[in-house]
């Protein structure tokens, strides 16, 4: 049973690396990320009220993503792991997930922090060229970053679950090295 919360500023890979692995490992993807956003693209009441957050790099309030986030992690398809990209983003949120995999049965997991410096992760969202990668936006993304979601490699790290990987290294590598750890 493989359950992981991958942590990493944004443009250190965590969405690429979590979607090779959780098919290789056959679980579950979660990137809250991408639930925004498609509810964004429907319109969905969810996508209406995240919006103006995401478009601006703000974080979007814990209980949108808290709900969506039980509600994913209630399907069937988690029953048999999940990999979750993107949450916890604050340590509200992580103390959120702690009671609900409490409640729900579902300990044992694991963080992988997926690091790499500024100036890596910046030249890779601009040449991504996202919606919400434009310069300013990217800046206020990395302090979000930096002031609420940096603070949960010391939250997790005393609770020694975490690993931390290189994430400047190409894709292969990076994959590569997910798996041999995970392995043992
Ligand atoms: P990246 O890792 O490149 O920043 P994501 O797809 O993970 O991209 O997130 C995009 C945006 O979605 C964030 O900037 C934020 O507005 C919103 N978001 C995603 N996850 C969360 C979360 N756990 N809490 C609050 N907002 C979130």
């Amino acid at each position: 049973m493989t359950r992981l919360i991958f942590l990493g500023p944004p443009g250190a890979g965590k969405g690429t690396q979590a979607q090779v692995l959780a098919k290789h490992l056959r679980i579950s993807h979660i990137s809250t990320g991408e639930i925004l956003r498609q509810a964004m693209k429907e319109q969905t009441p969810l996508g209406i009220k995240a919006q103006s957050y995401v478009d601006s790099g703000e974080l979007v309030p814990d209980q949108l993503v808290q709900d969506l986030v039980e509600e994913r992690l209630s399907q069937p398809d988690s029953v048999s792991g999940w990999i979750l990209d993107g949450f916890p983003r604050k340590v509200t949120q992580a103390a959120f997930l702690e009671e609900l995999l409490a409640k729900t049965d579902q300990g044992g997991e694991r963080v992988v922090n997926l690091d790499a410096p500024d100036e890596v992760v910046i030249a890779r969202l601009l040449a991504r060229g996202r919606k919400d990668d434009t310069e300013e936006v990217i800046r206020r993304r990395l302090e979000v970053y930096r002031n609420e979601t940096a603070p949960l490699i010391d939250y997790y790290g005393k609770r020694e679950r975490l690993l931390t990987i290189n994430g400047n290294q190409s894709q292969e590598e990076v994959t590569a090295e997910l798996k041999h750890i995970l392995a043992s």
